[in-house]
């Protein structure tokens, strides 16, 4: 992986994250991957000596404005809107009052306070661009999912995205100064659907907590699970909407489970988008199958915990219509446990195919119980896969995420410093973008 030399590092970091806070347990709600992302980025971060502010929506009215978390890692939680009850969908109506609760945040600070705003999704792209205006600091931006392609593999039952999105998406592809994506595939999407300048991207790869999610044993937990140790356990984890299809794991184990009492499926996550706090409609489906029996539902559980699940699970099945990473496939690999995963988006590169698990094209339910009841027909290959894995996942580390992330802050800091325009910079104001181009959406 290429290294800037002599890269100019920030001292503190803005990161913007309106919609989800890093403090929330992920796995249910809106809380996924994302959330650890911020999280375990800010933490690298803080532990190379840069400051980390992490700006987030209040979403209870005892949340503290200012949260020390982690040494160099604060959180800062804006009031605005209600604390409770506000759908994702309507967040765009409270950008304004979050701006408001970041800018003031900032005026309260020394000048030059934050050296680089980071955005995460684009209705924080939308802030991080108004701030990176006020302050005079480079924008750095990941989409972390993009409306369009989301719309090419919507899930039955699913409601698209808005085309609201897709215009907020490519506002923020044309104000960015880096934008940052997961996969090589992502940047191609970003260049041919929003026209990005291909050398404004920057590939950074996601990574797993390798302390926390290794091999071990996982007898503890199914025996705290009421499964015994000759089940073969198929697991999904993750927040529970249609387009995560939980549902085609529970049809494509359905005849798995009628011929082998001993195939047994887990579920962790909460519901996602429902307004429930239980998956009503996946428990409904496991009934109709006639598989509830064998079925077993877990509440959304912290990494301490997940990683013992994984540990006690034959198999972790991925089954989305579109996933721009798949955290959960590298945590259940490093764990040592093979991953069944559809081929969709970064699921390409978590999941060695063959080897550390496999991928499965498309959502043919017969396709998805032939991979799943191949591999459960053949623990040697299972094994096999297990102990390759655990070594796949060595590569992807969160220390090596904030590592790339540091390169792409030091080219938006050299390429921004580039693009003051010496009459003005005495005012502290920047020369607009040359490259800005109209912003072209496809419908
Ligand atoms: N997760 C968790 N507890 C749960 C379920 C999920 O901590 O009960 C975490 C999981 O470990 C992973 C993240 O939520 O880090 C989900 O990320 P992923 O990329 O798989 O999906 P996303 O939520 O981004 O769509």
């Amino acid at each position: 992986m290429s290294r800037a030399v002599d890269r100019p590092l920030p001292s503190r970091v803005a990161l913007i994250s309106v919609h989800t806070s890093p403090l929330a347990q992920p796995g249910t709600g809106d809380a996924g991957g994302m959330n650890v992302y911020v999280w375990q980025t800010a933490q690298r971060m803080a532990a190379r000596g840069i400051e980390v502010e992490i700006f987030t929506r209040a979403t209870s009215s005892s949340d503290a404005p200012v949260v020390e978390t982690v040494p160099g890692v604060l959180v800062r939680n804006v009031v605005a809107g209600p604390f409770e009850g506000l759908d994702k969908r309507d967040l765009p109506t409270q950008l304004c009052a979050f701006a408001a609760g970041v800018l003031r945040a900032e005026a309260t600070q020394p000048r030059g306070y934050y050296d680089v705003v980071h955005s995460h999704y684009w209705l924080s792209g939308q802030v991080g661009w108004l701030a990176r205006d006020r302050w005079g600091v480079p924008l750095v931006h990941t989409a972390h999912t993009l409306a369009a392609v989301k719309n090419q593999s919507v899930a039955a039952g699913d409601t698209p995205e808005p085309l609201l999105r897709q215009i907020g998406e490519q506002q923020v592809v044309d104000e960015a100064d880096r934008l940052v994506v997961n996969t090589r595939t992502e940047a191609d999407q970003l260049v041919s659907i929003h026209h990005a300048d291909r050398d404004r991207v920057d590939i950074v790869t996601p990574g797993a907590d390798l302390d926390t999610y290794s091999p071990g044993p996982g007898g503890r937990v199914r025996a705290t699970l009421g499964l015994a140790s000759d089940d073969v356990v198929v697991t999904f984890v993750g927040r529970i909407q249609p387009l995560k299809a939980p549902d085609v794991l529970l049809r494509a184990a359905a005849p798995l489970i009628a011929a082998n009492p001993k195939v047994k499926v887990l579920i962790v996550g909460g519901p996602s988008g429902s307004g429930m706090d239980r998956p009503v409609a996946l428990m409904d489906l496991a009934a109709e199958l006639g598989i509830d029996h064998a079925v077993t539902f877990l509440p959304p559980r912290p990494p301490a915990d997940l990683v013992n699940i994984y540990r006690a699970s034959d198999l972790v099945a991925v089954p989305s219509y579109s996933e721009s990473f798949g955290l959960v496939a590298v945590e259940a690999q490093a764990a040592g446990v093979p991953v069944v995963a559809a081929d969709v988006g970064g699921l390409g590169v978590a999941v060695d195919d063959g080897r550390s698990g496999l991928l499965v094209p498309g959502h043919d339910i017969g396709n998805w119980t032939a991979a799943i009841g191949g591999l459960i027909a053949d623990p040697d290959r299972r094994a096999a896969m297990g102990r390759a894995a655990a070594a796949h996942a060595q590569q992807f580390s969160w220390e090596q995420t904030a590592e790339d992330l540091l390169d792409s802050y030091a080219k938006a800091i050299q390429g921004f410093r580039g693009t003051v325009d010496p009459d003005r910079s005495g005012s502290g104001r920047r020369t607009r973008r040359l490259r800005r181009r109209r912003s072209e959406v496809r419908a």
